[in-house]
């Protein structure tokens, strides 16, 4: 009888022990489940004669798009014959690289596109430590080569998937810690101008189509190659740790000041809706001399991975789940060793959104630091006020510019950087347009900026404001190129014609 009892007690807890691990763990492989079955390649291919960009929102047709052939000298025979005819024929002409940019800074309608990406050869200069490339290549193709040579790229994105002539046009930045944009890093690079003459430009030489070209979106001329510093790769730790918002500067500061040797750092911010921004998980990677450096190999996990990402749109329980596990899963990271390549080849691909009705769409704020907890407060009423789906917000630091003429970091920033989602409809591009000014507004007010390369939501007042050099440096552009042979959609909205009005 007593062995009954006792036997019947331990089914009673083992059933009641399956009920709850069930709901525990079968909520989420359901759910993750769902979102996998769900995503599926969707993106639809455009009809022949159209172009678009990253965003799947800027379709238009062109009249031609026209190849780089790789070879150089064939190329720069072929690109400057190619620029005449276009003057000859009063045809626009536009540039794109791997076409990431989102307002359709790649594109004018009925105009040339020139596409970039096959002209991507390079050359390491082992002794200076500089990598001559071609402005097509993309990081995908420059870290492998540069892995096999034990050298790395000092500055570019927290991806792999952009070439080194869209990088330097809208002069990125990324995630290495105490550094300005990429322009701080190029040495010199070659342009071919609108007449089809090909300059050599530097800190010495065409001093002021230097500062121009970079950050200048294409509209100065084409960026043939560029001399870019790089430096050694190496053996990195992470050390991660999760701290409430407020005084999550403090804390890095203090983290700083114990190590300041941190070579790579980025901060995520809470984004599951009750709890929006109020906590922060900061990633900092320190050199590790314990061991080689890992070789290069395929980042792992990304099927879950990108389960994990797409589940949050829409959805407020994935975004906590993210959340949870990220935060839970966090502390077994730490003191894990990873090579600075390694970091800095991962691709957009694992979680870029392929559905036909909706894109991601990112933003980014450069705002001052004694700006920042004001403007986050105001993203916190924002963001939920327009029904913002968002999907990821990461915070850098951004050191100043000094080498550009349309400088986003005139003083050391802190960078927002937001993924949203939303429809591929008008009326959806409308709310994004709104709650967009809206978030640009609350970054001027803080004295920051915004980043250009997105959605073409600000109005040209708000650009105005948040560049007060925008004007000359469309005037330079005219100057530059008189017959305005380079034009893109960013141009055609902020550039043509604007200057000096409103
Ligand atoms: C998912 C995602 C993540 C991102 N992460 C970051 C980040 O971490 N940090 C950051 O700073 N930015 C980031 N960006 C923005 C990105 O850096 C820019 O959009 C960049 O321009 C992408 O490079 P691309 O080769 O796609 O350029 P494209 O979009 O092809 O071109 C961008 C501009 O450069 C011009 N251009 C391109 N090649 C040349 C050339 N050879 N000569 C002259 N002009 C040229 C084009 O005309 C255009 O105006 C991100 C974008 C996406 C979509």
């Amino acid at each position: 009888m007593f062995h009954l009892k006792k036997r019947r007690r331990i089914w009673v807890l083992l059933a009641a022990g399956f009920v709850v691990l069930g709901f525990v763990v079968g909520r989420p492989i359901l759910h993750l489940m769902r979102v996998t079955w769900k995503d599926t390649d969707q993106i639809q291919k455009l009809p022949l004669g159209y172009v678009d960009d990253v965003s799947r929102m800027n379709k238009t047709k062109v009249s031609e798009v026209w190849d780089v052939p790789g070879d150089g000298l064939a190329a720069e025979e072929q690109l400057g014959e190619l620029l005449r005819k276009a003057q000859a024929a009063g045809l626009r002409v536009s540039i794109a690289g791997a076409r990431h940019s989102m307002g359709g800074h790649t594109i004018y309608p009925g105009g040339i596109m020139i596409n970039m990406l096959p002209f991507n050869r390079m050359k390491l200069d082992e002794e200076r430590n500089i990598l001559h490339v071609q402005a097509g290549a993309r990081w995908s193709e420059i870290i492998p080569y540069l892995d096999k040579r034990g050298r790395s790229i000092e500055v570019m994105q927290s991806d792999n998937s952009f070439t080194v002539g869209g990088s330097v046009s809208v002069n990125c930045h990324g995630w290495q810690y105490g550094r300005p944009p990429i322009a701080s890093t190029v040495e010199s690079f070659h342009l071919m101008k609108a007449d089809g003459t090909i300059v050599l430009c530097s800190r010495a030489e065409n001093r002021q189509l230097f500062s121009l070209a970079l950050g200048g979106y294409g509209l100065f001329g084409i960026i043939l190659d560029v001399d870019l510093r790089v430096l050694p790769n190496e053996r990195l730790r992470l050390e991660q740790y999760v701290v409430p918002i407020d005084g999550a500067l403090q804390s890095f500061e203090r983290k700083i000041l114990q190590s300041p040797d941190v070579r790579m750092v980025y901060a995520r911010l809470n984004i599951a809706p009750d709890k929006l921004f109020q906590e922060v998980i900061i990633s900092m990677f320190y050199p590790d001399r314990g061991g080689d450096i890992p070789g290069l190999a395929e980042p792992g996990s990304l099927k879950l991975r990108r389960a994990v990402f797409r589940g949050s749109a829409e959805s407020d329980y994935d975004k906590e789940l993210r959340w949870e596990a990220e935060t839970k899963i966090q502390p077994f990271l730490a003191g894990k060793i990873f090579s600075r390549n390694q970091l800095l080849n991962e691709s957009v691909d694992w979680y870029l959104n392929r559905s036909a009705e909706s894109t991601d769409i990112l933003h980014e704020y450069f705002i001052p630091r004694a700006g920042a907890s004001g403007f986050l407060s105001e993203l916190r009423n924002i963001v939920p006020k327009n029904r913002g789906d968002l999907l990821n917000v990461t915070v850098r630091l951004v050191e100043t510019d000094n080498d550009t003429f349309l400088r986003y970091a005139d003083q050391p920033m802190i960078a927002f950087v937001m993924f949203f989602n939303q429809p591929r409809t008008a009326a959806a591009d409308s709310r994004m347009e709104i709650m967009t000014q809206e978030m640009i507004e609350a970054a001027i007010k803080h004295g920051g900026r915004y980043y250009l390369p997105y959605r073409l939501h600000a109005t040209v007042d708000q650009l105005q404001r948040a560049y007060p050099q925008a004007r000359e440096f469309f005037d330079l552009k005219r100057h530059y190129d008189p017959q305005e042979v380079f034009q893109n959609e960013f141009y055609v909205k902020y550039g043509r014609n604007k200057a000096g009005e409103q």
